[in-house]
């Protein structure tokens, strides 16, 4: 599985040897260089982990990963901090980056740090292959992208999340509860509504009558199942 990691980093130098040596290990790697650009990047396109530095123009790497977060990313994030910023390394795990690294670092442990958080990410999260067909609908997991009868569909980050969330768990009941846990993970969210109102989207777009939908059936007093 080729896994797909997000370098958001403003130093050239490091951007080069990083990326070079993630590829080398096998990874594919997606780059910017400012923290907009990383935010765009990180919340548009699906990453299996993202490398966050921290001091950034534009976007501090803080209010990325506290942005991400908020609107319900899970991505791994392991933040890169300078030495001097011990505070903000704190807030940092505070905010949701699941682990960080102090510049200068070892390139093995960087290495050994993304395994790590692949391992414990993908247990929840693997898809069993990359594209996945369904009435006239394709699904590349890989490549967030989706099609009807050929036609390529727009769907949001997030909806895009639960499609894939639904796919890894097809012909189990899942609660609203569940669901909002697992696919926004966060308790700030109001309420399960959240979980319709996105579930109406993605029938919407992929059901060939929302109104009688065949692949995301509502589960009455229980909450939706895929059955594809
Ligand atoms: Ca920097």
């Amino acid at each position: 599985m080729l896994y797909r990691i997000l370098l958001i980093e403003d130093e050239p130098g490091l951007v080069l040897t990083l990326s070079d040596k993630l590829a080398k290990e096998g990874y594919d790697v997606v780059t910017a260089l400012d923290g907009e650009e990383g935010f765009i990047r990180a919340s548009s396109q699906a990453f299996d982990l993202i490398i966050l530095d921290l001091m950034l123009p534009k976007k501090s790497g803080l209010n990325i990963c506290r942005d991400l977060r908020q609107q319900g990313f899970l991505t791994p994030v392991i933040m890169l901090t300078a030495r001097d910023q011990v505070v903000d390394k704190v807030l940092g795990l505070k905010i949701g980056a699941d682990d960080y690294l102090t510049k200068p670092f070892e390139m093995l442990e960087l290495m050994a740090r993304i395994e790590a958080l692949l391992r414990r990410a993908t247990r929840t999260f693997v898809p069993s292959q990359s594209v996945y067909k369904f009435g006239s609908v394709q699904v590349d997991l890989r490549k967030t992208v989706v099609t009807r009868n050929g036609e390529p569909v727009l769907v949001a980050a997030k909806e895009f999340q639960l499609l894939r969330y639904l796919i890894d768990h097809e012909g189990k009941t899942l609660s609203r509860e569940k669901i909002l846990q697992e696919v926004w993970g966060y308790t700030a969210i109001p309420s399960t509504r959240t979980v319709d109102v996105h579930i109406a989207w993605i029938r919407q777009k992929l059901e060939e009558d929302p109104r009688h939908p065949k692949f995301i059936i509502t589960v009455h007093g229980l909450g939706y199942k895929f059955t594809p």
